[in-house]
């Protein structure tokens, strides 16, 4: 696998040709910034690319087809499922330079963003006149909107206001043909295929996205957040499960265990109870008339399945104390654990109680520790299992259990990913979920749009059909 000296030294002059020398990166110190993402794949890049044009997109794709290299369009490189990571060796294309906020249409209820904007920088420009671009990966602080649209994120708001793909309108696209194209816009309705549909969540495989039109609204008028806390976890899922039969439509309804609970608090100091069973974060909002009718209702049904205190966050300051441990526990998760991988399966609500006693048990016969934080309201489980990523034997069996959590969640009527896309750690698994024939539906899409099999090869299809090396 690999280029030959000759053959590498050629394609970096032509690379250097294209964006100029100070935006092409071969050094060993830059390549290893590009091996990885947020999962525990690892592979190195033989030379990473920062174009700052589509036009420049479009001629690095153009030149890595007459060479035959394999690339990978990157954002932040918050990935969960390996998605970035160049498995094939080659050239990654790092979309950091494309981070400006094109416009903002308040009439439309639209910002046209390129790719590499940071998803909470949009979300602050948009804060100033009153509106928010809904979907809020808990890695908001760093992913861009272009890994958002590629892997179409989910987050905590995304139970009421729907996951990236409902909030994409149109795109601008290098195929992997080199040619550029625009999919749907800021009309609606968009005659003919829906490729924008296609284009969002493919996972970085169907071409580069250089433009992203999304649809934004008004940030919601007022704003309930609670802690609901409880001896067991079961209770708290029964009470997920009972509050969304009831009608309420919280913003968002995430759940934690004892072991995220522990962990976060003696890192952050939150304010979560050390000894509850699990924590349920639920936030409600919409027009101040009527929401705390709306608290009082959640509150007792929490109350009626077993929850110990509802408590409601009384100032904003005390609000975003509650979200942080949510949101950054994975910083806390890294202060006990070496490394951790992140299973992201979806199992209808009313399976949460039997899926996470699945999960337990899963746990110990692989005798690993195992916490859970998770988009309980959208039934889209995150087991976070620690590992030693340089204990070969503990690796395998982190992978042999996020594999065996995937087949439970199938197994109760759920999916492998509800949120970090398949990349390169549920390849395996995909079988699971798509006979011989949907897989080979999904291939032929594959081999429309890079019939060269270059475009971030070796992810999302086990049959090998893009596999390279
Ligand atoms: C602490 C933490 C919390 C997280 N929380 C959530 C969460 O709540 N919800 C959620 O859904 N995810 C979450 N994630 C996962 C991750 O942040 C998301 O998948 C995010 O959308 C990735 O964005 P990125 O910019 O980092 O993309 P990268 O990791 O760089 O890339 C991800 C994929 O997108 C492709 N890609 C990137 N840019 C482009 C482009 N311009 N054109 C074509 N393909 C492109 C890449 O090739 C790759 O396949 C979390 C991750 C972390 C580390």
């Amino acid at each position: 696998m690999g280029m030959d000296r000759g053959k590498l030294d050629r394609f970096v002059r032509a690379l250097r040709a294209i964006v100029g020398k100070d935006a092409v990166l071969q050094s060993r110190a830059d390549l290893i910034l590009y091996e990885f993402d947020a999962s525990l794949e690892r592979s190195m890049p033989e030379v990473v690319v920062l174009p700052g044009t589509v036009e420049e997109v479009a001629a690095i794709v153009a030149l890595a087809n007459r060479e035959g290299v394999p690339y990978v369009a990157r954002g932040a490189g918050t990935g969960l499922s390996g998605g970035s990571v160049p498995v094939a060796g080659g050239l990654v294309i790092s979309m950091a330079r494309f981070n400006r906020i094109l416009e903002i249409d308040l009439e439309g209820r639209t910002a046209t963003v390129e790719p590499g904007v940071v998803n909470l920088e949009l979300n602050n420009a948009l804060a100033r006149h009153g509106y928010w671009f809904a979907p809020d990966p808990a890695s908001h602080k760093a992913s861009t909107i272009g890994g958002n649209a590629a892997e179409n994120a989910g987050g905590p708001h995304c139970l009421k206001y729907g996951v990236t793909s409902n909030h994409v309108l149109g795109l601008e696209v290098v195929l992997p043909t080199g040619q550029v194209v625009q999919m749907g816009g800021k009309a609606l309705d968009a005659p003919g295929y829906d490729l924008t549909g296609l284009m969002v969540g493919s996972e970085g495989t169907l071409g580069i996205i250089t433009k992203v039109v999304v649809r934004i609204g008004p940030r919601p008028c007022a704003i309930r957040t609670l802690l609901a806390v409880f001896e067991r976890m079961e209770d708290a899922a029964q009470a997920v499960s009972a509050i969304i039969a009831s009608g309420i439509l919280p913003s968002s309804l995430e759940m934690m265990d004892r072991f995220i609970i522990l962990a976060v608090e003696d890192y952050f100091h939150v304010g979560y109870p050390k000894d509850a069973g699990a924590v349920l974060i639920i936030e409600l909002d919409g027009l101040e008339e009527g929401l705390d009718r709306q608290v009082r209702w959640v509150s007792d049904i929490c109350l009626e399945r077993g929850a110990r205190e509802v408590r409601s966050a009384q100032s904003e300051e005390e609000r975003q104390r509650l979200w942080k441990g949510r949101r950054e526990f994975l910083t806390a998760i890294t202060k006990i654990s070496p490394g951790h991988l992140t299973a992201d399966g979806t199992v209808p609500r009313n399976r949460l109680v039997e899926v996470l006693g699945n999960v337990v048990q899963i746990a110990q016969r692989h005798g690993l520790s195992i916490g859970n934080v998770f988009h309980a309201g959208d039934g889209n489980l995150h087991p976070i299992i620690l590992v030693d990523p340089s204990d070969e034997n503990q690796r395998a069996r982190a992978d042999r259990a996020c594999y065996e959590i995937m087949q439970a969640c199938v197994e109760a009527g759920g999916t492998i990913s509800g949120e970090h896309g398949i990349g390169l750690e549920k390849i395996e698994a995909m079988p699971l979920l798509f006979s011989p024939d949907e897989l080979a539906v999904m291939e032929a899409v594959k081999r429309a749009f890079d019939p060269f099999g270059l475009c971030n090869p070796g992810k999302v299809f086990p049959s090998g059909i893009v596999r390279y090396g």
